[in-house]
C-alpha cells in the first residue's frame, strides 16, 4: 500500500465531520492518553480542545524534555541557486513572479565562502536549498556541493526537488545526511492549483519523496505542510498520518516536522487559509503529543518574539542568522532574488543567548551522527 492509498483512507469529509461532533471529554482522554491514535489527535486539534491549552502545553513541555532534555539545535539555510522552472502561486522564485532581481547559482568557490562564513558563526548544521531547476542545479551538482558543505559542518541536509532513490544515493555518497521536503499542502485539488506548472506539479511523485529518500539511506526525514495554503486542521492532520506512516516504514530515519507559515507572499497572492497565532500554539501542541520523539523546527519566518513563545512548546531546532538568497553570507549586499523575507533578524548571538537565557542548551553539533553513520569514505 502506498502511503497516497492510506491518505484516501482518510478523507476531509470524515476528519470535519469529527471535528464538528468531537466533545472536551474526548480531548481529556486524548490528553491522558498514553501512544495517542489518530483519532486521539483530531480530538486535539478541534475546536473542543481550545479550552485546554495550558493543559496541553504542560505536557507537550515535558514530552519534549523527556525525549530531548533542554537542547535546542541551531542550523543555517544556504540557498545555492534561486533559478526555478516551477510556478508556484506563493513562491517569490516562481517563474511569473520573477522580479529584477538576479537570478544566479552559486560556483564552488562561491559555496566554499558561505560554508566559510557561517561555519565562523559556530554553526555545524546546515541546510543546502535550490528551486526546482535541473538544467541549473542538477543532481550532481547538489552532490558536489554536499561534499563541500562537509569540509565544514558535521551535518548536511538539502531541500530541493523531489529526486529518484538513486539521486539520493548519490547525495548520500556525497555526505547527505538529511532530507527536507514539505508535501505544501495533502489537499490534491489545491496542490494542483498552486502549483501550475513544472516538475513540481507532480503530487504523487512529491508524496512517495520522502520513503525515496529513506530507502537511498537518508537518515533525518523532514516534512511539513506550507500553512496558510489549505485548512490548517486537516492538513496538520494528514501531516502526522504522514509522519507516523514513515516512522513506521521507514525506521532508520528520524522524521523531523517543521512550521513554515506563509507571510511575506508575492503581492498578486494572498494565502487562501491565513493560521492565526493561536492556531499555530494549538496545531504544534497537538502534533508534539502526537509524535513525542520528532525534532520540531522553527525558522526565523516568525517573529522573535513569537518564536520565543514557542520555544518551551515542543521546538528542539531553530535557525538563525538566516539569508534566504544565494550567497547572502559571504555576499550580504548582493542583489541576487531572495526567496521571502525573514521576520527574526537578530543575530546567531542575540539568539542563542535568548535560548540561554531561557533555560535551554543551544546544540551546534549533531552528536546523533557518530553513534549512526560513519563517515562516507570519499570524505576520509
Ligand atoms: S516553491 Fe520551490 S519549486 Fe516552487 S517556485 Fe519556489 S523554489 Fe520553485
Amino acid at each position: 500500500m502506498t502511503f497516497e492509498a492510506y491518505l484516501n483512507e482518510w478523507p476531509e469529509t470524515l476528519i470535519q465531520e469529527q471535528y464538528t461532533t468531537l466533545s472536551e471529554r474526548q480531548v481529556e482522554a486524548a490528553l491522558s492518553a498514553d501512544r495517542r491514535t489518530p483519532e486521539n489527535l483530531l480530538a486535539l486539534l478541534s475546536p473542543a480542545a481550545l479550552p485546554f491549552l495550558e493543559a496541553m502545553a504542560q505536557e507537550a513541555n515535558k514530552q519534549t524534555r523527556r525525549q530531548f532534555g533542554r537542547t535546542v539545535s541551531l542550523y543555517a539555510p544556504i540557498y545555492l541557486s534561486n533559478v526555478c522552472g516551477s510556478n508556484c502561486l506563493y513562491c517569490s522564485f516562481s517563474t511569473v513572479n520573477a522580479g529584477k532581481e538576479t537570478r544566479t547559482t552559486l560556483t564552488p568557490t562561491q559555496i566554499e565562502d558561505e560554508c566559510r562564513t557561517l561555519a565562523k558563526e559556530g554553526f555545524s548544521s546546515v541546510l543546502l536549498l535550490t528551486g526546482d531547476a535541473v538544467h541549473a542545479a542538477p543532481p550532481e551538482y547538489i552532490a558536489q556541493a554536499c561534499t563541500i558543505a562537509r569540509r565544514w559542518f558535521s551535518s548536511v541536509a538539502v531541500e530541493v526537488y523531489s529526486m529518484t532513490q538513486e539521486e539520493y544515493h548519490l547525495l548520500c555518497t556525497h555526505g547527505l545526511d538529511g532530507v527536507t521536503l514539505y508535501q505544501e499542502t495533502y489537499h490534491k485539488p489545491t496542490y494542483l492549483d498552486m502549483h501550475r506548472s513544472g516538475r513540481k506539479r507532480d503530487f504523487s511523485f512529491r508524496l512517495e519523496a520522502l520513503e525515496r529518500a529513506a530507502n537511498a539511506g537518508v537518515r533525518r526525514l523532514g516534512a511539513g505542510v506550507l500553512l496558510g495554503l489549505y485548512k490548517w486542521r486537516v492538513d496538520a492532520f494528514w501531516l502526522a498520518l504522514h509522519a507516523r506512516w514513515l516512522q513506521t516504514r521507514c525506521w532508520n530515519s528520524t522524521i523531523a516536522l517543521s512550521f513554515p507559515r506563509l507571510k511575506h507572499t508575492p503581492s498578486a497572492f494572498n494565502p487562501p487559509f491565513p493560521v492565526s497565532d493561536i492556531n499555530m500554539v494549538q496545531m504544534i501542541l497537538a502534533l508534539r503529543l502526537f509524535l513525542p520523539e520528532s525534532p520540531f523546527y522553527l525558522s526565523t519566518r516568525e517573529a522573535p518574539s513569537f518564536r520565543d513563545k514557542l520555544l518551551p512548546l515542543g521546538i528542539t531546532a531553530m535557525s538563525a542568522g538566516s539569508s534566504t538568497r544565494p550567497g547572502g553570507y559571504a555576499a550580504p549586499t548582493s542583489p541576487t532574488l531572495e526567496q521571502f523575507q525573514i521576520e527574526d533578524v537578530r543575530t546567531v548571538a542575540e539568539i542563542k543567548t535568548f535560548i540561554e537565557k531561557s533555560g535551554y542548551d543551544p546544540v551546534w553539533k549533531d552528536y546523533d551522527q557518530a553513534f549512526t553513520e560513519a563517515v562516507p569514505k570519499q570524505l576520509q
